[in-house]
Order: structure tokens, then C-alpha cells, then sequence
């Protein structure tokens, strides 16, 4: 078994930080070292290779739960495969990601598992999970729920949005909780009321209002609070674990906290996109607003506060990307002359750990905060600690050395999404991945990708581990 010393790093948990040596065995972690303690020394002639940390954080990999590599949406696919996305995940310094299997209507559950294995097996630069996304309530959807539960899959996904395509009923949604509550397993909820946010999109078409922003101004935050306090209520009457996707509104935060307050199973996640960038993108002339097109919308930037201080008080507990990207061209341009064409997601898996050291740099969150909500509570969240999520003893060696000084520019001349803009066009970030392993092999190193389709492998999750 070869053995890895990652040295002279500061290793950076959800629990603090420490000046330790990181032995790796084979695809395990086998011991951190207290530097004050052991001597860096007698570990070092031991391992077969010493990777010089100084000056470095090591951190465990990031973990996105909430991806969409491949989906099918509105007559085309987001542009990553499994086999690109994952790539440019580990480029920037994620080794896990939770994808979303997407249920068409009149399809069932196990044929749509299958189908995504299809899709992801073998391509995978990095490990991967599936949630299930529910869009046909029926008896033999809510049987085989049960079934998804024993493959491993144990978090399903619905829509209070997207009416005649994900929509469920509030009858529907009560169905599948109280089937979920059974088991133990999370719903997770896109909470925007859609019935009323169709009726506002079809005025703005009928008033000539066909620009990107009309997308924002369309879907005000007041549905998504509205949507949360519904989903909230729904998941009390069936008590059913919550977990509300990308959520973006202060008012649907204001529900959660609430909600939390009261000691409701509930839990929210909110992506960078709400915490970085605002309306005034969609706004941006010449159809330019159309890369800043997703569900829920950018909001204006008075929001941003309230959720970098939900991530502190942990009324948000995990940050992921909702990563969906479509190109500039032809994939966005579907939607010129119409805003509600326009296929709506952003390109992130790559940015998320970078963009949320910023709010480290810039003292919204602290070191281990950080690592708290990109890494440790996703893993619990979703069934996947202490394997992963964790630097310690007997957990996988996925494992990320980040260099806090080094500067960076992000921009679509240097990612590695299949896609043709990015979000941050041009945005200065400090701190970088150095190094990415995924259970202990070498995925990136100083600039170079040195991993492999299929290295990734499928993870079966265990339930929540935030539900007394
Ligand atoms: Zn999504």
C-alpha cells in the first residue's frame, strides 16, 4: 500500500484548525500527526512520497450537494457531462458531488436510477451520489421510494415551481413526505410558488417585457417565502425531514430560521451565486443577463447580507452550486425575444470553495465555518460522514491543499466547465487549490489534471445525521 505525508500544513476541520502532518495509506486517511507532538520526522522516511504543505491549508475535499450534470431541461442539456463537470469539481477543490436523477413523468424511480448510472459510471473524475427528483406522485412512485432508500439514494427532490413539468401539489407533496417520514429520509423542496409566478411571467410576455431581467422581476422573493413557510408547513404535518434548495430570499430565510427556532427538522442551503452576484447581472444589456438566468432568481443585493449572516447563525448550513450550466450560444439564445426560453441555470461547481474563501478574507466566516459548510455539514446532511467530510483517521483521503495567498482571476480563458462564460468573468480571488487528492490519488497538482474518468466511485448514502 503506498503512503502519502502531507507536511507542514495547517489542517483545517469544522472543528478548528491544527498544525499537523497528514499520513495517507493507500485510499485512507491512516493518522494526523500533532507537529508539537511527533516530530514531523519518523512519518517522513516512512511514506513512499512527502508533499510539502507549508505555508498551506489542508482541508478535507468539498462536497457539492447539488449538482446537474448532463440534465435535460426545456429541449437541451446542461453542457458539463459527468465526465467534464466532475473534472473541473476537482479542479477546484471538490472531490464529492450529490447530482440529481431526474424522474420524467410516466417513468418510474428505478429506471430513472438506472439511467443516470448509465450516465455517470465510469465517468467520474471524482465520487459521486444521486438524490431523486419526483415528478410523477403515484402509488408506485411513493412504493418505490423505499427501493431508491436501499440503492443508496435517500433524498428526494421536489418542485413547488415549473408548473406541467416538475410541479407537485401541495396533495402530492404531502403524499411523498409522509412516504419519506416512514423511512427517515429528507425532501428537499425548490420553494417558489410557480402557480403565481406563471401568471406573472405570461403579463411580462404579453406586455412586451421579453428582457433576461424580466426573469428576476417575475419571480419575486415574496413567492419563495411564501413557497418556504408552505413546505415548512406541509413537512410539520407529516414529519418529514426538510432541506430547501438554493434558497436566495430573506424572507425564506426568515421561514427556516423560524422554523429551526421552533425545532423543526428543517434545513436550507444557499449557493454563490445568491451571495455574490445580484438583479443588476440580470439586468446587463444586450442580452447579456441571460448568463445570470436560474430558479430561484439573483435578487437585489440587500439580500446577500442576511444570507452571509444565515451561514453564521446556521439557519444556512451547507453552501452548494446548483451547478447547471448552459452556453452563451445557442443554449441561452434559445431565449432571446422571450425570457422565459432562456434555459435557466449557472456554471459553479468549479468556483464554490474559492468564492466562499472570499467571505473567509473578508470576515463573514471563519476558517472552520468554511470548511463546515462546504464539507463536514453536507456530509452529514447526506449520509456520507465520517468517510467523507472529515480529516481524520480511517476517513478517505480526499483531501485538498489550498494556498491562502496565492491570487487568482477567474474567467472563462481558464476554467474547466464545458461552457462558454463564467458567472465571475474577471473576478480577483485569493486562494487557490494546490493539490486535490480523491481517496488518496492525485487528481490535481500544482496546475496540472492527473486524474481519470472512472476513478470516481458511486456513493450509497445513509440518512440524515442532523435528525434526533
Ligand atoms: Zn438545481
Amino acid at each position: 500500500m503506498s503512503t502519502i505525508l502531507i507536511s507542514g500544513g495547517t489542517v483545517v476541520t469544522a472543528s478548528g484548525t491544527l498544525d499537523a502532518d497528514v499520513l495517507v495509506a493507500g485510499e485512507k486517511i491512516a493518522a494526523v500527526l500533532a507537529r508539537d507532538v511527533t516530530g514531523a520526522g519518523e512519518a517522513a522516511v516512512a511514506a513512499d512520497r512527502v508533499i510539502d504543505a507549508t505555508g498551506k491549508y489542508v482541508l478535507p475535499g468539498g462536497i457539492d450537494v447539488h449538482t446537474h450534470m448532463e440534465m435535460p431541461f426545456g429541449g437541451t442539456f446542461s453542457a458539463d457531462t459527468f465526465e467534464t463537470g466532475t473534472r473541473a469539481a476537482a479542479w477546484g477543490g471538490t472531490t464529492t458531488i450529490v447530482d440529481f436523477a431526474v424522474q420524467a413523468k410516466g417513468t418510474s424511480l428505478l429506471a430513472t436510477l438506472d439511467k443516470w448510472h448509465a450516465k455517470a459510471d465510469g465517468n467520474c473524475a471524482i465520487d459521486y451520489g444521486f438524490h431523486m427528483i419526483v415528478s410523477d406522485v403515484n402509488d408506485t412512485t411513493l412504493k418505490e421510494m423505499d427501493a431508491c432508500i436501499g440503492a443508496g439514494v435517500n433524498s428526494f427532490k421536489m418542485f413547488m415551481a415549473y408548473p406541467g413539468v416538475f410541479y407537485a401539489t401541495d396533495g402530492e407533496i404531502l403524499l411523498a413526505m409522509q412516504q419519506a417520514a416512514r423511512s427517515g429520509a429528507t425532501v428537499m423542496m425548490h420553494a417558489e410558488n410557480g402557480i403565481a409566478i406563471d401568471q406573472l411571467v405570461a403579463q411580462a410576455i404579453a406586455a412586451g417585457r421579453t428582457d433576461p431581467v424580466n426573469h428576476g422581476l417575475t419571480r419575486p422573493p415574496e413567492l419563495e417565502g411564501e413557497a418556504t413557510s408552505r413546505a415548512i408547513t406541509l413537512a410539520k404535518v407529516a414529519d418529514c425531514p426538510l432541506y430547501i434548495v438554493h434558497l436566495s430570499a430573506s424572507q425564506a430565510l426568515a421561514a427556516v430560521a423560524e422554523a429551526r427556532d421552533a425545532g423543526q427538522n428543517v434545513f436550507a442551503e444557499t449557493c454563490p451565486q445568491y451571495l455574490f452576484l445580484s438583479l443588476d447581472d440580470l439586468a446587463r444589456p444586450d442580452f447579456e443577463g441571460a448568463k445570470f438566468v436560474c430558479s430561484p432568481p439573483l435578487r437585489p443585493r440587500d439580500h446577500q447580507d442576511s444570507l452571509w449572516r444565515g451561514l453564521r447563525t446556521n439557519d444556512l448550513s451547507v453552501v452548494s452550486t446548483d451547478h447547471c450550466p448552459f452556453c452563451f450560444k445557442e443554449q441561452k439564445e434559445l431565449g432571446r425575444g422571450d425570457f422565459s426560453k432562456i434555459p435557466n441555470g449557472i456554471p459553479g461547481v468549479e468556483h464554490r470553495m474559492d468564492l466562499l474563501h472570499q467571505g473567509v478574507v473578508a470576515g463573514q466566516l471563519t476558517l472552520p465555518r468554511w470548511v463546515e459548510v462546504a464539507s463536514t455539514t453536507p456530509a452529514r446532511m447526506f449520509g456520507l460522514y465520517p468517510r467523507k467530510g472529515v480529516i481524520a483517521a480511517g476517513s478517505d483521503a480526499d483531501i485538498v491543499i489550498y494556498d491562502p495567498q496565492a491570487r487568482q482571476t477567474l474567467s472563462v480563458a481558464t476554467h474547466h466547465m464545458n461552457v462558454d462564460y463564467s458567472a465571475y468573468e474577471g473576478m480577483e480571488i485569493t486562494g487557490r487549490v494546490v493539490t486535490t487528492l480523491s481517496r488518496g490519488r492525485t487528481v490535481i497538482d500544482d496546475g496540472k489534471y492527473l486524474g481519470a474518468a472512472g476513478h470516481g466511485a458511486f456513493l450509497p448514502r445513509g440518512l440524515n445525521q442532523y435528525l434526533l
